[in-house]
């Protein structure tokens, strides 16, 4: 079958940044969504009685705008949580950020961050020309290979040296040595995370945040698409069905939409296949024990454990697990670059096991819910090339009339609100554009 529609508007994606760009500009386009059911990365699935989003999802946004947006979708029934935070450097669990609360750890490593610290404060900061060198910069040589080099290893699944700066904004707190100092002595907390508090929904997982963003969207769904033919305007779905249009609007993952496009140009292929992203197995459990949790999500550095993070939804909203239940989300990450060297299957049983082992399960609980998905898409990689490649591939779309929005879409490290935003901004560039 064949859509015409030469003037049309037409979005791939009813994630957060789709969904946007639709209520921003009016409805007056129609949605393409591979998947059964809108929410994208935002989606929230309800598993036998527990509701575990895709990845731990959380709104900390400061915009006033996406705020409003959100707390209206729900009717303005949210749960406003001021998160603890921890750490797991075995033996040790330790307050967040470590940085700022080395309290805890062995008396040794503590005098060596410390003084690693004395020695960078001393010399200043120069122009860092990668993440590794950012870290131990600001942070000193022993804190840095300790304890983000080993997280990067693990969240980022490569080297700190091998990523770019520009993705970091206020992400990771630089700390003077009046707080290390104060942090590595004191039990107070010091608290600098960049997130101080978030907002999560009463009911239906973070999902529900996105309801008045989706009402009156035109979203037609096991639309996967397939094939653009940039010169007749031509869009082909998995299913065959064709749609013509006159701009398109894309929140698919970057490097897939260049894979579609029939003869591309060389370089164009080239640059996008530069771009790179990690991958996450998230594994959700559900264990009949009430008060399991002693935090909202803690960070693990031992690079023998598997997981990197670790979240209790169920400390985020009663509904997400069932009376009497706690409900655990781990994240296991791997790309071309770090290769997990087991199945899907074996990533589940070896979290469970590391979480026996560092305590947070006991051996005698009845986990009664056991799930895993795979994600393919989850973070994206800030290496050397990617912002030239990024650029190259925008650049190159633009001209054909091919806009590009959201987290996959611009391939830029974008929370929800951002995305949302992304889709608003183009809505409103795109009405401006247009004839009256
Ligand atoms: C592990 C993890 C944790 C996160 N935590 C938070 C958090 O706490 N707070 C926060 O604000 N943000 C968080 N985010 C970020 C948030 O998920 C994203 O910013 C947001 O989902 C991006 O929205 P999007 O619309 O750009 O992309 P997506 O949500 O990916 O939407 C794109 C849509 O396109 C569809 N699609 C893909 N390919 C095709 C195709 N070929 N044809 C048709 N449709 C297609 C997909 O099915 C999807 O529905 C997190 C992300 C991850 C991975």
């Amino acid at each position: 079958m064949v859509c015409n529609g030469l003037e049309a508007v037409v979005t791939l994606g009813a994630g957060p940044a789709g969904l946007s760009f639709s209520s921003h500009y009016d409805h007056k386009t129609d949605i393409y969504e591979k998947e059964a059911s809108w929410g994208g990365r935002c989606r929230s699935h309800m598993i036998d009685g527990f509701i575990f989003d895709e990845g731990p999802h959380s709104s900390f946004t400061k915009d006033a705008y996406v705020k409003k947006l959100l707390a209206e979708s729900i009717g303005g029934r949210f749960n406003e949580i001021y998160p603890k935070i921890l750490n797991r450097y075995s033996p040790c669990w330790l307050r967040h950020p470590l940085q700022t609360n080395l309290k805890g750890l062995p008396v040794d490593l503590v005098v060596e961050c410390i003084l690693d610290f004395v020695k960078v404060e001393r010399a200043g900061s120069g122009s860092p020309k990668n993440y590794g060198q950012w870290l131990i910069d600001g942070f000193g040589e022993k804190f840095a290979r300790t304890f983000p080099y080993a997280y990067t290893r693990k969240y980022w699944t490569v080297e700190p040296e091998q990523m770019t700066t520009e993705w970091i904004e206020q992400r990771i707190y630089r700390p003077n040595l009046g707080e290390v100092l104060k942090g590595a002595l004191s039990e107070e907390l010091c608290n600098m995370h960049y997130i101080s508090s978030v907002r999560y929904p009463e009911a239906g997982g973070f999902q529900s945040f996105l309801s008045s963003l989706q009402e009156g969207a035109k979203v037609n769904y096991g639309f996967e698409m397939a094939e653009i033919d940039v010169k007749k305007k031509r869009i082909t779905f998995k299913n065959g069905f064709k749609r013509y249009y006159h701009a398109l609007v894309s929140s698919i993952p970057l490097p897939k939409l260049v894979c579609c496009i029939r003869d591309c140009p060389t370089e164009i292929e080239e640059a996008a296949s530069q771009l790179d992203c990690t991958s996450v197995i998230l594994v959700n459990l559900g264990v009949k024990r009430e008060n399991l949790a002693n935090c909202h999500w803690f960070y693990i550095y031992n690079e023998n454990i598997l997981p990197c993070r670790v979240h209790f939804p169920s400390e985020y909203s009663v509904n997400n697990a069932p009376p009497g239940f706690t409900s655990i989300q781990a994240e296991v990450y791997y790309s071309r670059y770090r290769s997990l060297g087991m199945s899907q299957e074996n990533v589940l049983e070896k979290t469970i096991e590391d979480l026996i082992t560092i305590g947070v399960i006991d051996k005698d609980d009845k986990i009664t819910l056991v799930d895993s998905k795979d994600i393919k898409h989850a973070q994206v990689l800030y290496h050397r090339r990617h912002a030239e490649s990024r650029r190259t591939v925008l650049d190159y779309l633009e001209n054909l009339n091919i806009y590009c929005i959201g987290r996959y879409g611009e391939w830029a490290y974008l929370w929800s609100d951002q995305s949302i935003l992304s889709g608003k901004r183009l809505a409103e560039r795109l009405a401006k554009n247009s004839p009256k």
